[in-house]
């Protein structure tokens, strides 16, 4: 051997034991996080009910882990697919692209699904339920940033009975999706994730749950006058099931089903949730997620509280009923969890989507403002009134979720030929829309645009929804306590005001502290937390910031 290649041979082998040296001490991460979204809930909930919760689901998070008192939504459209992509991207829609549940693809000219991907098709069910993936979301979420920092070892799936509730937490790489087939009551995915279904998924659906929950009754599981912290059973704000003439227990299924959409009606039921937890379950196992080093990271989101919520509303005693059932697929998921990873070896968050509001009659009935707003009748008059300014030019393109898209190649040319000039126009309506009942602001996109991203009160929440390329011209705000005319029983979301942005934050397990916070904070704090706990790079287009009281 040459002098030279042994002395190379010396330092290559002396560099080498120093990098072993510090590989004796390795990244202290969790081997799993779970991810728990329940849409729909309120914070009030964990207080509102916590008299009558088990001593091992929601206490269990509440008094080991870490409670977020003051937790919120900084943007408004609150509704179901923004806020998935926010809690899991740590950004807005103004940067992750998610503007609605659907809405309005100026390109396509059509209204779109915020998952919807029609190159995609379902794989284990019915194509159309099928046609899903993230591509719509431009950031990356947690998982995402999970599966990076991995090298695509660590392993991620998303759990929902809402496709949205799936496919945007589990983010652009994951390992799979699953969501709820109305058609058949079987969980399925998309192509984007796999060809064909894993071998223990087709097992799982072969047992045909969603067919024997349907064939119970659903009864409250305390005797009636127990929950004394909701209205009364019969109540003139609760939505009633077709063929059923009261919006009182007991809710016969297998009576109900025909004319509630046979496997549809499982996911207005607490079943629903039983079968988001028993599939989440059969995943950890069959998927051995946290059984090595490597983080893998579970994505569960719970649908029913919301599909039921906009029905009976938080007053009812259904959806107290609901859960108290929760509480204990949250024990019995921990319970698993500790078996399966081990007490210690799991991080896990609880948080919403959004919150949700009082019925608006209810409201009135108490002496609080409230109402109800019709977009198809303002829509109507808009169009009316902006012909009378400018006839046949057809200005208005869409009208949807609160923002008005105007028709922008009736504006070409200057304003001298076209006899238009947009900024004119968007005030002209923006004053007009104010003059209706129930409008409380509106905001157009000039002036959205030279706001500030941090900017307070509701023109800051409307600058943090508002996605330069995606969202409308005009966009208008309701009074607190305003809702759709749609949800005139049961109630609905997607304001800025505090009744929809104030949802739970728990943390738990490892990394994480035992206490509580009153402080404020934003739903684009969790995923930049998980980053502390998980030491991974945070999401691409995170505007939040760690809770640094919580992390251990
Ligand atoms: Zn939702
Ligand atoms: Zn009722
Ligand atoms: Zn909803």
């Amino acid at each position: 051997m040459r002098p030279l290649t042994y002395s190379l041979l010396i330092v290559l082998s002396l560099t080498f034991s120093k990098v072993n040296a510090q590989n004796t001490q390795t990244v202290d991460r969790p081997k799993l996080v779970v991810g728990i979204v329940v849409d729909q809930m309120r914070h009030e909930y964990l207080y509102r009910f916590y008299d009558k919760f088990g001593s091992d689901g929601f206490k269990r998070l509440m008094g080991e882990g870490f409670v977020i008192k003051n937790g919120h939504y900084n943007y408004a459209p609150t509704y179901t697919g923004p806020g998935h992509a926010s809690v899991y991207t740590g950004t807005t829609p103004a940067i992750h692209g998610i503007i609605g549940n659907d809405f309005y693809d100026k390109g396509l000219k059509k209204m779109v699904n915020c998952v919807g991907d029609p190159s995609q098709t379902a794989v284990g069910g019915l194509a159309k339920y099928g046609q899903v993936s993230p591509f719509r979301m431009l950031s990356t979420t947690i998982t995402d940033e999970l599966k990076l920092a991995t090298n695509r070892t660590a392993k991620v799936i998303g759990v929902s009975m809402k496709d949205r509730g799936a496919a945007l937490p589990a983010g652009h790489m994951a390992d799979a999706a699953y969501w709820y087939d109305k058609s058949s009551g079987n969980f399925i995915t998309s192509t984007y994730y796999m060809k064909e279904l894993p071998a223990w998924v087709k097992q799982f659906n072969s047992k045909n749950l969603a067919n024997i929950y349907l064939q119970q009754e659903w009864k409250p599981l305390l005797p009636l006058e127990k929950y004394t912290e909701s209205g009364p059973d019969a109540s003139p704000y609760e939505r009633k099931f077709k063929g059923k003439e009261t919006t009182t227990f007991p809710y016969n299924l297998p009576a109900m089903r025909k004319d509630n959409g046979d496997f549809d009606l499982l996911a207005y039921t607490p079943f629903a949730n039983d079968y988001v937890t028993e599939f989440a379950k059969a995943t950890l196992v069959n998927e051995k997620m946290g059984k090595d080093a490597i983080p893998d990271f579970l994505c569960i989101s719970y649908s029913t509280t919301d599909i039921l919520g906009h029905a009976m509303g938080p007053r009812s005693v259904e959806v107290q009923d609901l859960y108290l059932r929760l509480d204990k697929n949250i024990a019995d998921l921990l319970k698993t969890l500790d078996k399966e990873v081990g007490a210690g070896n799991y991080t896990l968050f609880l948080t919403a989507d959004h919150a949700v509001g009082e019925n608006s009659q209810f409201l009135k009935d108490q002496g609080v403002p409230g109402g109800h707003f019709s977009p198809n009748r303002a829509e109507a008059m808009l169009r009316e009134f902006l012909e009378g300014y400018f006839p046949g030019k057809n200005l208005i393109e869409n009208v949807s979720n609160d923002q008005i898209f105007l028709n922008h190649e009736a504006f070409q040319g200057a304003p001298k030929t076209s006899g238009l000039d947009f900024f004119i126009v968007a005030e002209l309506i923006g004053k007009y829309l104010m003059t209706m009942d129930g409008v409380a602001n509106y905001f157009t996109e000039g002036v959205l645009r030279q706001g500030a991203f941090d900017e307070g009160g509701v023109k800051g929440m409307i600058i943090r929804g508002y996605h330069p390329k995606r969202s409308g011209d005009v966009v208008f705000v309701l009074e607190p306590g305003w809702m759709d005319a749609w949800a005139v029983q049961g109630t609905t979301h997607g304001s800025p005001y505090a009744y929809d942005t104030n949802v739970p934050i728990l943390f738990y397990g490892k990394g994480v502290k035992k206490g509580e916070s009153t402080r404020r904070y934003s739903i684009t704090d969790i995923s930049p937390t998980l980053s502390m706990i998980l030491n991974i790079t945070i999401p691409s287009g995170a505007i939040g910031n760690p809770v640094s009281e919580l992390i251990e």
